[in-house]
C-alpha cells in the first residue's frame, strides 16, 4: 500500500499509478512491460537531440572516467570554462558573464539576487521585488514561486510563505501595455527588474506572445531603469525555431536564464547568465560586494561534458532548422482539431505544438488513452501540447498528431 515515492504534483491518494519505464531509444520511451510510447514531450522539454544520442553518450562516458565530480569552490575545469565561452559566444550583447546552477528554479533565484543585489550596490536596497506577468511560470522553489502567476499557480496553497510580487498582463497592445506602464511607475521604487519568459509563456499554459511585446519590455526597462530577466530555461536550445527565442528580436536582456535542454535531458543544469552591467555592481575591493552563491554540485563536469557535446550537434546538425520547420508540420497535423467540438486554440511555434480546450475533465484518463494509442503526451490545465525532441522526424511528427486528433474526436 505504502508508496516509498512522493511524486510531483500529485494527489498521491488518488492519482493512478506512474508508467514505469525501463529504457529510452531516440524518440521513444519503452516501458517495463516492453511497448514503445512515441515522446511528444522529450522529458519536459529536455531531451532535444533524442535519447541516448551516442556522440553525448560517449562525452559523458569519457568524463564519468575522468572525473565525475568536484567542488566548484577555488577550482575549476575545462568543461565548465569551455562550456561558459561557447555560451557567451552564442548569447546577444554582453551576456557575457555565465554563473552555474543547478537547475532551472535555482537559476531564477540566483537572477533575483543578483537583481536585488545590482540595487543594493547602486544605494537602492529598497527595490527588491519583481514584475512578472500574468500566466508567468519560472520554478517552484520559494523565490521562483513567487514569479508566477498568483491565480493560476500554486500561490494560494502557500499563502504568507511566498514573497508577494507585482503581476501585470503582458504588454500585448495598446490597453495592457498602459496597465503595464502604470503598474511599473506605481511599484517603480521598490521593483528591481522586470522577469519574462520570452514568446512563449510555458508552464502557467502554454501562449504565444510577438517580438513587439519583448521589445515594449526593454523600452520600458530601459526608460524607468529597471533590470530584465528572460527566462529561456524552456525557450532557449531551438524551441521555438532560433537558438534562442530573444534571437527572433534585437532585445537584450541583463539577466537570462537557461536550464532544460542545456544538458540535453542529461542530467540537471542550469545557468543564470548577466550582462556587463550587472556584473560590474559586484566588482569591487570589498570581498562583501561578491555575488554570495554556490552550490554543492555548481559546474557539476559531467553535465557541462553533456552541454559540451550538446553544443557540438547544434553546430554540426541542422538541429534548429529543424525546429523552426517543424512549425508547419505540427500546423498540418494539428489542424484537423480546429473543427473538433471543445477546441478552444489551435497553435504552433517552433517545435511546440498546443491545442487549448474548453475543459479536461478526467487528466489522467486522457493520459491514459495517450499510452493506449502509443504516445506520451501529459497535458495539463486546459491544453494538451508537444514539445518533442527538435529532431523528430517528419512521420513520427504526424503520428503525435494523429494521437492528439483521435484522443480529442473519441472524446476526451
Ligand atoms: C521548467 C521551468 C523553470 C524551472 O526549471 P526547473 O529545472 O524545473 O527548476 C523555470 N522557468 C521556466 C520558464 C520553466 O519552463
Amino acid at each position: 500500500m505504502s508508496d516509498p515515492v512522493w511524486r510531483p504534483y500529485c494527489q498521491m491518494k488518488t492519482a493512478a499509478p506512474p508508467v514505469l519505464i525501463s529504457g529510452a531509444e531516440g524518440f521513444e520511451l519503452i516501458t517495463a512491460d516492453g511497448r514503445r510510447l512515441l515522446d511528444g514531450m522529450a522529458s519536459w522539454w529536455s531531451v532535444c537531440h533524442g535519447y541516448g544520442h551516442p556522440h553525448i553518450i560517449e562525452a559523458v562516458s569519457r568524463q564519468l572516467r575522468q572525473m565525475p565530480h568536484v567542488m566548484f569552490g577555488g577550482i575549476t575545469h575545462e568543461p565548465a570554462e569551455r562550456l561558459a565561452a561557447r555560451l557567451v559566444e552564442r548569447l546577444p550583447g554582453d551576456l557575457n558573464h555565465v554563473f552555474f546552477a543547478d537547475s532551472g528554479s535555482v537559476a531564477i533565484e540566483v537572477a533575483m539576487k543578483m537583481a536585488s543585489g545590482y540595487w543594493r550596490r547602486h544605494g537602492q536596497s529598497d527595490r527588491t521585488r519583481f514584475l512578472a506577468f500574468d500566466h508567468a511560470y519560472h520554478g517552484d522553489t520559494t523565490g521562483a514561486m513567487s514569479l508566477c502567476d498568483p491565480d493560476r499557480s500554486m500561490h494560494a496553497r502557500y499563502g504568507n510563505a511566498i514573497l508577494k510580487q507585482v503581476h501585470c498582463p503582458l504588454p500585448r497592445d495598446e490597453e495592457t501595455t498602459c496597465v503595464f506602464i502604470e503598474t511599473i511607475q506605481q511599484h517603480h521604487h521598490e521593483l528591481a527588474a522586470v522577469c519574462i519568459e520570452p514568446l512563449v509563456q510555458g508552464a502557467g499554459g502554454m501562449r504565444f506572445h510577438c517580438p513587439k511585446t519583448l521589445r515594449r519590455i526593454r523600452d520600458a526597462c530601459d526608460q524607468f531603469d529597471l533590470l530584465m530577466i528572460a527566462d529561456e530555461i524552456a525557450t532557449g536550445f531551438g524551441r521555438t525555431g532560433t537558438m534562442f527565442a530573444i534571437d527572433a528580436t534585437d532585445v537584450v536582456p541583463d539577466i537570462m536564464c537557461l536550464g532544460k535542454a542545456l544538458t540535453a535531458g542529461t542530467m540537471t543544469m542550469a545557468v543564470t547568465v548577466a550582462g556587463d552591467r550587472v556584473f560590474d555592481a559586484f566588482w569591487s575591493d570589498e570581498a562583501a560586494d561578491a555575488l554570495m552563491h554556490g552550490p554543492t554540485f555548481m559546474a557539476n563536469p559531467l553535465a557541462c561534458a553533456a552541454a559540451n557535446a550538446s553544443l557540438d550537434l547544434f553546430e554540426t546538425e541542422p538541429r534548429v532548422a529543424q525546429a523552426s520547420a517543424m512549425e508547419a508540420q505540427l500546423r498540418r497535423g494539428l489542424a484537423p482539431c480546429r473543427d473538433l467540438p471543445g477546441v478552444v486554440d489551435v497553435r504552433c511555434r517552433g517545435a511546440i505544438g498546443v491545442v487549448q480546450v474548453e475543459a479536461i475533465p478526467d487528466v489522467e484518463r486522457l493520459r491514459k488513452r495517450f499510452v493506449d494509442l502509443g504516445v506520451w503526451l501529459r497535458p495539463f490545465g486546459d491544453c494538451i501540447y508537444t514539445t518533442p525532441p527538435l529532431n523528430l522526424p517528419d512521420e513520427r511528427i504526424k503520428q503525435l498528431c494523429e494521437a492528439i486528433v483521435r484522443a480529442i474526436e473519441t472524446g476526451i
